[in-house]
């Protein structure tokens, strides 16, 4: 069972709505939440010939800053990321693993042209960051298009979906994490 899920916005980003986060992530999950200072030398996984961070590699340096074996970790930032197989992702997790990685950098309305919208930048960041939770929690995607779960490819997609699990998602949750897997 997961004890704690630690949130970190890397690097000393600090958005306006960074301490509004918490209580959503832990409300999604029923599992407290701690901040944790994540400082990391980003430059490692810098990709120049893309301008973008590599994602994969940073959760695998985020796994050193787990405080506990039982908890998740994520880390939040406004760089953006990439995997080898994708233009860009907006986050980024281990399946069923304890490290996850959001970025907000596009999914500011800004970087589509539009104005400055932080109550719309909050709600696509907490989706975010639940979603990838959802998949460290083990959840696969799922297509039910209001389900968190549900993946997106385009910041619109993000839009249509709820920042909560469906029923069937959340069911699987709590099998998951209710009792001790003897599998
Ligand atoms: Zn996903
Ligand atoms: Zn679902």
């Amino acid at each position: 069972m997961t004890s704690t899920i630690y949130l970190g916005f890397l690097n000393g980003y600090s958005p306006s709505w960074a301490e509004d986060l918490a209580p959503r992530v832990s409300q999604a999950f029923s599992l407290p939440t701690q901040p944790i200072d994540l400082e990391l030398d980003l430059d490692l996984y810098y990709a120049p010939e893309r301008r973008q961070y590599h994602a994969t590699l940073i959760i695998a340096r985020l796994l050193r800053y787990l405080p506990e074996l039982d908890s998740k970790i994520v880390g939040i930032t406004s760089l953006d990321l990439f995997i080898p197989v994708l233009t860009f992702v907006f986050g980024q997790s281990q399946l069923d693993g304890a490290a996850a990685l959001v970025s907000t950098h596009r999914l500011h309305s800004e970087f589509y042209g539009l104005p400055a919208d932080i109550d719309l930048l909050f709600e696509r960041t907490v989706k975010e960051v639940v979603h990838e939770l959802g998949h460290a929690f083990g959840l696969v995607h799922c297509p039910d298009y209001l389900c968190v779960m549900k993946a997106s490819t385009y910041v619109e997609d993000v839009d249509i979906k709820k920042a909560s699990l469906c029923s069937e998602c959340q069911a699987t949750l709590i099998d998951r994490s209710g009792k001790p897997s003897h599998r």
